[in-house]
């Protein structure tokens, strides 16, 4: 360990408006549950996403859960979910009984293949057993391939959910990620790209759905003079506290997008010169939010594993961290079928896993712990052997 202050990948960034929202609640005594905070917040982030409406949760898991619910999702029902991503995308699933299939990566987004998706929709249908709904994961700030999803959904009459967790405020064809499909959720957990501390959204066009969800978020409370239940409920509002800090939040929220996508443009520009680091792609027509600035270690280039490379910049004091492990490789879904991308090689999103690692994004990243970071991959990756070694064949080359 090293004495300087510890590099954090991504921390809570307030905008200082925070305690204004805050204070309003306190002063008003709106602090539980509900209140003005939550009803402002939930026009505020329909009218940015450019939906109808939005509904505030406890928790970005919450919302999937949801979600899923709202679509009646039901026990033995199926459910499809990208590999690649936080086992928080699978779980709710899991909650309602469903059975899972997972869907593998493609190599230009790194988010769901369509043509994997194709494959399993074609599969089901012939079995009868087509899913409740599809979990489109959109990771690191990076959109899927979303228009190509929708259309082959579409032929086969299947609801997409958008788990835009990791991508608020980024774009797909001047559309906001998480906008596209049937419903949205959001996350406002601490390390996102804005937080409540804790907290999720979902967003759709369809009010009937949205009131569903609020019904079945706050016990599902029947319309009676009493407290009458038809059916299970849960108790997954956020609070007005918690949604005065959301309201700052999403006031900042294009700067936040701006900030991240700087700091991608930065290490871009010093790191992709070493010959082994190959950065995510961008998705034609879309705007990443760079969440996280994330990069592939090619093995035929170094001997520098992943596991390395986190462990060497943890002894420098800063925090990486692999990519997500694909969820068909957690032995939670060791049983549950998983359709490759292609599936006469690899699939992308094992290789994503084996080589991939993320480094600090946040937003409020000073210049000089970027270039303590940067001086820390040349070191690992770029040592200066290997530019003696590179010298000494010149001169090789030159007798
Ligand atoms: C963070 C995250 C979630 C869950 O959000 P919480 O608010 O932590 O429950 C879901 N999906 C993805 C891809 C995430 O990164």
């Amino acid at each position: 360990m090293t004495n300087q202050d510890r590099i954090l990948l991504s921390s809570p960034h307030m905008s200082g408006n925070e305690q204004k929202y805050i204070r309003e609640a306190f002063d008003s005594n709106w602090i539980a549950p509900l209140g003005p905070n939550v009803t402002n917040f939930e026009l505020e982030l329909a009218q940015y996403t450019n939906k109808k409406g939005a509904s505030l949760t406890s928790s970005g898991t919450a919302a999937i859960h949801l979600a899923l619910a709202c679509l009646g999702v039901e026990k033995g029902d199926s459910v499809f979910c990208s590999s690649f991503t936080f086992i928080a995308s699978a779980n709710p699933a899991l909650y309602l009984g469903a059975e899972l299939t997972f869907i593998d990566s493609e190599p230009s987004s790194w988010n769901m293949s369509p043509q994997a998706l194709e494959r399993a929709l074609f599969d089901a249908s012939k079995e009868n057993k087509l899913p409740k709904a599809i979990i489109v994961v959109n990771l690191y700030g990076q959109s899927a391939d979303m228009d190509t999803l929708l259309n082959i959904a579409d032929l086969f009459g299947v609801p997409i959910i958008e788990d835009a967790a990791e991508s608020l405020g980024a774009e797909y064809k001047n559309k906001k990620s998480g906008s596209l499909g049937k419903i949205g959720i959001y996350s406002f957990n601490g390390n996102k790209i804005i937080t409540t501390s804790g907290g999720g959204a979902i967003v759709s066009d369809d009010e009937e759905l949205l009131d569903k969800a609020l019904f079945l978020a706050t016990q599902a409370k029947d319309a009676a003079p009493y407290y009458q239940h038809s059916i299970v409920g849960y108790n997954y509002r956020m609070s007005n506290v918690l949604a005065g800090i959301g309201r700052a939040q999403l006031q900042v929220l294009d700067d936040r997008v701006e900030k991240r996508r700087a700091i991608f443009q930065n290490y871009y520009k010093e790191l992709n010169t070493i010959e082994e680091v190959h950065f995510m792609p961008e998705l034609k027509q879309s705007k990443s939010n760079r969440w996280l600035t994330t990069l592939i270690i090619d093995p035929f280039m170094t001997k520098v594993t992943p596991f390395e490379f986190v462990d060497r910049m943890n002894q420098a004091n800063i925090e990486t961290r692999l990519l997500w492990k694909p969820l068909h490789l957690q032995p939670l879904f060791k049983h549950n079928k998983f359709y490759k991308h292609n599936e006469r090689t690899p699939a992308v999103s094992e290789l994503l896993f084996a080589m991939g690692i993320c480094i600090p994004s946040g937003s409020n990243l000073t210049e000089e712990n970027q270039f303590r970071v940067i001086e820390e991959v040349k070191k690992i990756l770029a040592p200066v052997d290997r530019v003696k070694v590179s010298l000494n064949k010149i001169q090789v080359g030159q007798v």
